[in-house]
């Protein structure tokens, strides 16, 4: 990287260990600030809404003591497609011998694509937030028309990614849920279908409060693979 990218600060934290996030890889988090969504369940708001703190350089020093001792690097936030310098980010990853899983919410198909096409990521969890219906109404995006090309894009490629969607039963309901699975179903999507209860935390973007129910899988369309992750 120059000296003007090894200065950039778009970090805003690292985890530095999980065996959670990475499917069979130990792996680090580098969480990115900022977000170009605005989810009513956000609990990280001060990731979306804050500066990073770490540089470049101090992200690749960290990870240069990493080697032998992780075998990934997980890329969150906030949103990590937002940084229009994550393509050479990644190749410094790579170089270092890291594979790379990106967490995305979709709204950056350009980006996804371009990772892909350059051979800078291993994984992709892509958050499915909600039906047509509900979609600005929960993410306070304007439009869903950029995460379902992304979403095309991966099964189209074949590439090896996970929907996944948080539901507290206030926002979605099961119809909702079973609304998603169909559609995943007819996207031929082929993975599973990941879904996660909301976890009361304070200090979520839309001071939402905890969720009435929980899901019961039972109640849910059973046409492709699901698995409830809490
Ligand atoms: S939950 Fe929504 S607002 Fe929060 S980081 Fe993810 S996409 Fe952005």
């Amino acid at each position: 990287l120059s000296n003007n990218l090894l200065a950039d600060k778009t970090i805003f934290d690292i985890t530095k260990f999980t065996t959670l996030d990475f499917p069979n890889n130990p792996a680090c988090i580098l969480w990115f600030s900022k977000c170009n969504m605005a989810c009513l369940y956000c609990y990280n708001s001060q990731i979306v809404r804050g500066e990073g703190k770490y540089t470049n350089r101090e992200i690749l020093d960290f990870l240069h003591t990493r080697i032998g001792k992780l075998n990934g690097v997980v890329l969150s936030g906030g949103e990590c497609t937002l940084y229009p310098h994550l393509i050479e980010l990644c190749e410094e990853i790579k170089e270092l011998g890291f594979k790379i899983k990106v967490d995305t919410n979709g709204l950056k198909p350009d980006v996804i694509k371009d990772l892909i096409e350059y051979s800078l990521v291993d994984y992709i969890a892509l958050d499915y937030k909600a039906p047509p219906s509900k979609f600005t109404q929960i993410t306070k995006a304007t439009s869903n028309e950029k995460f379902y090309k992304t979403l095309d894009f991966l099964i189209d490629k074949d590439f090896r990614f996970e929907v996944r969607t948080t539901v507290h039963s206030d926002l979605l309901q099961n119809a909702d849920i079973n609304a998603i699975i169909l559609d995943l179903k007819n996207r031929k999507y082929k993975g599973i279908y990941y879904l996660q209860n909301f976890l009361q935390v304070e200090d979520t973007l839309g001071n939402i409060t905890t969720p009435s129910i929980r899901l019961d899988k039972n109640l849910l369309e059973p046409s492709i693979p699901i698995e409830i992750r809490n």
